[in-house]
């Protein structure tokens, strides 16, 4: 029957020789996070499943050992299709392997002029530099560590603050004229000392004072996931605490490199940066539901 045919190949756009996997988004989008679903094409149990995708590993999870779940990320940087590499285990025979091609939505981020203070478009010292350079490796270091953490998260995701987004993920910023970076992060609004909560389950991974973050606060959701909050005023949390969603983790400041209160918020599927709000789009129930 044509129509089913129609139906079935809508809800499975990416059947290759040995899989059937599903994409939420169906087209993901760059900068966004994707929720994958993958069964062996006839159906059968596998004894594991894992993949890569954007050179990040996908650690699969599954009730039935049919239906295999995984959360991905699209770099804000991938142009065309991205290939998504997959193994499935079988008892007692080889390991099937297949690579599909996943073709890639354009962010349309936008580009916005912000005029800073000179001290800030200065190029900075060596001191400096590495000063910056540390931070950074230690908050990949964080991201690579948290593909061992098991997987404290548990759909849905909340928004750390209940307020509207001043500035949007992926918009291309140029400082006095020159584009130098994009806003790989979510802006939420706050005045000093308003709450901030954690989104989901996780372990705090770092509290720390950093050169462009001010007061941070990192959070480790395990299998891969962290966010981070940016510029607090404090941290009301501590390294190894383990929070709950929901729960207070800081407050609103304007500490680092900021000129105006407000929460920065990120999220990174191992060192990928992606849009944490493309999680608010996930439906993610199958992680902790089995399927019918
Ligand atoms: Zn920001």
């Amino acid at each position: 029957m044509l129509l089913s045919a129609v139906t079935l190949a809508s809800f499975r756009p990416y059947a290759t020789e040995q899989f059937i996997i599903d994409l939420t988004p169906r087209q993901p989008v760059q900068g966004g996070f994707v929720e994958i679903t993958v069964r062996v094409q006839d159906h059968s149990r596998a004894t594991m499943m894992t993949g890569r995708l954007a050179g990040q590993t996908l650690y699969f999870e599954s009730h039935d050992s049919v239906a295999w779940h995984t959360l991905g990320g699209i770099p804000v940087t991938a142009t065309s299709d991205l290939q998504l590499t997959l193994v499935g285990g079988r008892a007692g025979e080889a390991p099937l392997i297949d690579t599909v091609s996943i073709p890639v939505q354009e962010g349309r981020f936008g580009v916005e002029q912000l005029r800073v203070n000179p001290r800030f478009s200065r190029k900075p010292d060596s001191a400096l530099s590495a000063r910056i350079a540390r931070e950074y490796q230690r908050a990949m270091q964080i991201s690579r560590a948290s593909f061992r953490t098991p997987r404290l998260w548990s759909g849905p995701f909340q928004r750390p603050r209940p307020t509207r987004v001043t500035s949007r993920f992926g918009r291309g910023r140029e400082f006095n004229g020159e584009l130098q970076s994009r806003h790989l992060g979510v802006d939420l609004a706050g005045s000093v000392g308003a709450p901030v909560v954690a989104p989901n389950r996780g372990v705090v991974a770092l509290v720390d004072s950093t050169y462009y973050g001010g007061n941070v606060v990192y959070l480790d959701h395990g299998r891969g996931l962290v966010t981070a909050y940016l510029h607090l005023s404090r941290a009301t949390v501590s390294v190894g605490d383990t929070v709950l969603t929901g729960m207070p983790i800081g407050r609103v400041g304007a500490t680092g490199r900021v000129t105006a209160a407000h929460l920065h918020w990120i999220a990174r599927f191992g060192t990928v940066t992606l849009n944490p709000l493309s999680l608010e789009q996930l439906p993610l129930a199958a992680f902790d539901r089995p399927e019918p």
